[in-house]
């Protein structure tokens, strides 16, 4: 199989990644995404298979002791998230190259494993108080949650300056386009 080329956004939650890499898959760019393996629960209308792959805490020690994972990490407390290799070997048998939306550990662990083939970006809100707001009038965890993300975001803050890039999404527009921008140089070099 040939080794294609690795996308990873990674950034506090509520930065706008996933915003972004949705942008990003509705080009017409030869990219597939990663769909992680989470031992949380789903929430909202997110489906099996679609946004993530949902395993029981068992099922996903289970992968781990089988070494299916590529990279997991206990993103928080008890919960799991994971990239398998069969993702990788799903998307770039289908000739596409990977995007992934990643805390900032697994992505950096990425650029370590496949430091020639992969771009790496941080997304960067423009402050953390406006991180706050995104992440409440998103309304998807309660109040306790929205603290253990913001106290998470200030520490991975700390990692940005290690990414090959640092994408401040503050105007959405221009963030939009700024990205579409940088894959596009990437894919082409
Ligand atoms: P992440 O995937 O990093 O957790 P999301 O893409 O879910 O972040 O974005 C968090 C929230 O902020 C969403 O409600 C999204 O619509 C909103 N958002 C994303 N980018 C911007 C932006 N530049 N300005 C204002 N709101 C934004
Ligand atoms: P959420 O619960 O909001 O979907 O995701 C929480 C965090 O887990 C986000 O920062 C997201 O990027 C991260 N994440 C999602 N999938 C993976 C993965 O496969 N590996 C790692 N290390 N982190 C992930």
């Amino acid at each position: 199989m040939n080794i294609g080329k690795l996308i990873v956004f990674s950034a506090p939650s509520g930065s706008g990644k996933t915003t972004l890499v949705r942008h990003l898959l509705k080009q017409s760019l030869p990219l597939g995404f990663s769909i992680s393996a989470t031992s949380r629960r789903p929430r909202g209308k997110e489906k099996n298979g679609v946004d993530y792959h949902f395993l029981t805490p068992k099922n996903f020690e289970k992968k781990i002791q089988q070494g299916e994972f590529l990279e997991f990490e206990e993103v928080y407390q008890n919960l799991f998230y994971g990239t398998l290799f069969s993702e990788l070997n799903r998307i770039w048998s289908e000739g596409h190259h990977i995007l992934f939306d990643i805390d900032v550990k697994g992505g950096l662990n990425i650029k370590k494993k496949y430091p020639l083939n992969t771009l790496s970006i941080f997304v960067q809100p423009p402050s953390i108080e406006i991180l706050k707001e995104r992440l409440q009038n998103r309304a998807t965890e309660n109040n306790n949650k929205i603290k253990e993300r913001i106290k998470k975001a200030q520490m991975e803050m700390n990692f940005a300056s290690e990414f090959d890039f640092i994408l401040i999404n503050d105007d959405l527009k221009k963030a939009k386009k700024e990205v579409v921008q940088i894959v596009r140089n990437f894919l082409e070099s």
